[in-house]
């Protein structure tokens, strides 16, 4: 029995895909190739295509046996859904009604999804747990909320049992130094701050320094990637034993400051890395924090790899030997 993976060749996506690999899972790769990189696929089948391509979703299911899906497709960057969230739902929502109508045609019955923190918005209190209030404070947020409902109400008409994965930041890169993150465009704090060194920035943007923390910037929870691709196959397990549909929060349990990190970068990189203080970023929460207790408990998930400067010297490690990304390797 093969696993589907949507967004295999994304940054999550292709670690999870090594993982699964690792463990001789028999895995079938659907990618648009809109944000990933056909390299990244490190083994599996690889087919080019939509998830909303109702004809192409026939053929990947008609041509494998496949029993479960890990679902990464979507788009997720935060500021680009405050501009564009018809993007976002048609994308992200519709294309989950889509692939939950195909799974559904093909009597695929186990689906591991990518939730976010942005479910949450801003929280009451932190650590935030799985059963505390969500109310997203920006489109992607609201889109995922609405991916995780889609899901529920299709295990109890149709028994599609689901895991739902909030994950918080994820970072880093393989230790094999063959997959890393490569975005265009590159968004996301760590590997923005890395430019930095690299000398493709001469300074990393702070987005706010009038929050309510103690330094005035953000606070996230940042989280080895292949943590989170170990979370995807014991998720995977559960449903396999015939777990019931749930939803977890992956994060480290600890929070960091934009400054925080771009400290680390420095203490990681010996670069300077000077940092401008600009305008906040829209609908960014002050605060986010995940409690994994449940995961911990429930999946048996235990990080590996918290240390901030070993997440962040991975990243720095992908990035010093693949500068121009999966292009350096052409
Ligand atoms: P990514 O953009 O690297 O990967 C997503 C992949 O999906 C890309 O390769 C893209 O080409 C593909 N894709 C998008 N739309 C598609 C479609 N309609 N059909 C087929 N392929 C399509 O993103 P990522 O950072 O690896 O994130 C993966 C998932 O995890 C996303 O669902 C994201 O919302 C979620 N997530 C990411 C983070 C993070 O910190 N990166 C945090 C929380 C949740
Ligand atoms: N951020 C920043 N400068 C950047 C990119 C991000 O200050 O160039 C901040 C952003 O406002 C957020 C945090 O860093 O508070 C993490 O942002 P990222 O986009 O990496 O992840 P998100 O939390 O939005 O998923």
């Amino acid at each position: 029995m093969a696993i589907l993976v949507t967004g295999g060749a994304g940054y999550i996506g292709s670690h999870t895909v090594a993982e699964l690999l690792a463990r001789d899972e028999q895995v079938v790769v659907v990618d648009s190739l809109a944000q990933g990189h056909r390299e990244a696929v490190l083994g599996g089948k690889l087919y080019v295509g939509d998830i909303r391509d109702g004809a192409f979703m026939d053929q990947v299911f008609g041509e494998n046996d496949i029993d479960a899906v890990i679902h990464f497709a979507a788009n997720s960057l935060v500021g680009e859904s405050m501009l564009n969230p018809g993007k976002y739902f048609d994308n992200n929502v519709y294309g989950t009604l889509c692939l939950l109508e195909k799974m559904n045609k093909y009597g695929v019955k186990k689906i591991v999804f990518s939730s976010t923190a942005a479910t949450y918005g801003e929280p009451e209190r932190v650590p935030i747990e799985e059963t505390d209030r969500t109310d997203p404070t920006n489109a992607y947020g609201e889109t995922k909320l609405a991916m995780e409902r889609m899901m529920r109400w299709f295990d109890s008409a149709h028994d599609v049992k689901f895991v739902s994965l909030r994950y918080f930041n994820a970072a880093g890169a393989h230790e094999n130094g063959l997959i890393g993150e490569d975005h265009d465009p590159e968004t996301h704090l760590i590997p923005v701050i890395l430019q930095v060194p690299l000398g493709k920035r001469a300074h990393v943007g702070i987005y706010g320094e009038d929050y309510p923390t103690e330094d005035g910037t953000c606070i996230r929870d940042y989280l080895h990637v292949s943590d989170l691709a170990d979370a995807h196959v014991l998720a995977l397990k559960r449903l396999r034993e015939g777990g019931e549909s749930a939803v977890y929060n992956l994060g480290s349990g600890t929070g960091f400051s934009v400054k925080q990190i771009i400290e680390a970068a420095r203490r990681v990189t010996g670069h300077p890395i000077p940092a401008v203080v600009s305008e906040r970023r829209a609908g960014d929460p002050a605060v986010l924090i995940a409690s994994s207790a449940k995961a911990k408990r429930e999946l048996g998930w235990q990080p590996k790899r918290e240390s901030l400067d070993v997440i962040i010297g991975s990243a720095w490690n992908w990035f010093k030997n693949n500068p121009g990304g999966y292009e350096s390797k052409e």
